[in-house]
């Protein structure tokens, strides 16, 4: 049976853990070929078994980079096109969280180390796939936002701004690259447990980590935290031809959070 995947080729950034792994996973069962990209080396070797566990026949592509250095962004689409000779689609996702803190105290240092990864980072990554996507005449992005990134969460300058501006990215150059046959969407993720909310969860509630986590969901709709498999199902839908007429949408998936009064 064809699956949505045979033929295709996905980058995906941050693939060494959470949103990123999952995603690998789920479109390499789908029949992707991939390029998984992530600063950290020994994790992506840890995604290639899991991917590989799940989809044994499928090409995977490994390349260690830095997604705020313009050159190793470069370097990734390049390593790519070599390999595969064309990007179907592009999971622009790497991000960090940074630390929680109120605006005053949030630390000039903090604010751009965060934009740098979480902003300038997707810019990258749009400017050197879209050059090879329009020459191609087709393709499709999906940047990672946040909830953060459509609505004030507090103590997190850094990563908000960033956010909004990855939500702004989408629509601008959506609108722009859409005549080419490309689109471009961001998804805006709630509370997933991943690697990241651990850590964050962890720096309010220390050794009560997990406590804290169930007061942090209490306000959620559907009272849990979302699954990166889940994520992994949104972002698959919207890589894959059936979401080809969505473009320059941020869409959320959150349990109903970031509609809630
Ligand atoms: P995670 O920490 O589990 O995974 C992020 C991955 O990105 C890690 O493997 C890390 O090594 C990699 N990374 C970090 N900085 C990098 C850099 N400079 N260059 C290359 N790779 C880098 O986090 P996650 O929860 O999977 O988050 C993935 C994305 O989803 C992030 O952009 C995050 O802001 C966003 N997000 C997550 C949630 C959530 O609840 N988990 C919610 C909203 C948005």
């Amino acid at each position: 049976m064809s699956k949505r995947f045979d033929d295709k080729v996905v980058i995906i950034t941050g693939a060494g853990s959470g949103l990123g792994r999952a995603s690998a996973v789920q479109i390499a069962k789908e029949g992707a070929k991939l390029t998984l990209v992530d600063l950290n080396t020994g994790s992506l070797e840890e995604t290639r078994q899991f991917v590989l566990e799940a989809a044994p026949e499928a090409e995977v592509l490994l390349v260690t980079a830095d997604v705020s250095d313009e050159e190793a962004v470069k370097n990734y689409v390049n390593e790519t096109v070599k390999k595969y000779s064309k990007i179907d689609g592009f999971y622009n996702n790497a991000g960090i969280e940074g630390k929680q803190n109120p605006t005053a105290d949030y630390g000039s240092n903090e604010f751009h180390k965060v934009v740098r990864i979480n902003l300038d980072g997707v810019f990258y990554g749009l400017k050197y796939v879209l050059e090879v996507m329009k020459n191609q005449g087709y393709g499709a992005i999906v940047n990672t936002a946040s909830v953060g990134g459509i609505r004030g969460v507090g103590n997190q300058s850094g990563y908000a701004a960033s956010k909004h501006g990855v939500v702004g990215l989408t629509r601008n150059s959506g609108i722009e690259y859409g005549q080419y046959g490309i689109s471009i969407k961001a998804i805006a993720p709630g509370a997933i447990m991943t690697p990241m909310v651990e850590a964050s969860l962890k720096q309010m509630g220390g050794d009560h980590w997990e406590e804290a986590g169930k007061e942090f969901v209490s306000v959620n709709p559907m009272k849990r935290f979302g699954k990166p498999e889940e994520v992994a199902h949104l972002v698959a839908f919207l890589l894959s031809d059936e979401a080809g007429f969505i473009n320059a949408a941020v869409i959320p998936i959150d349990g109903g959070q970031s509609y809630k009064y």
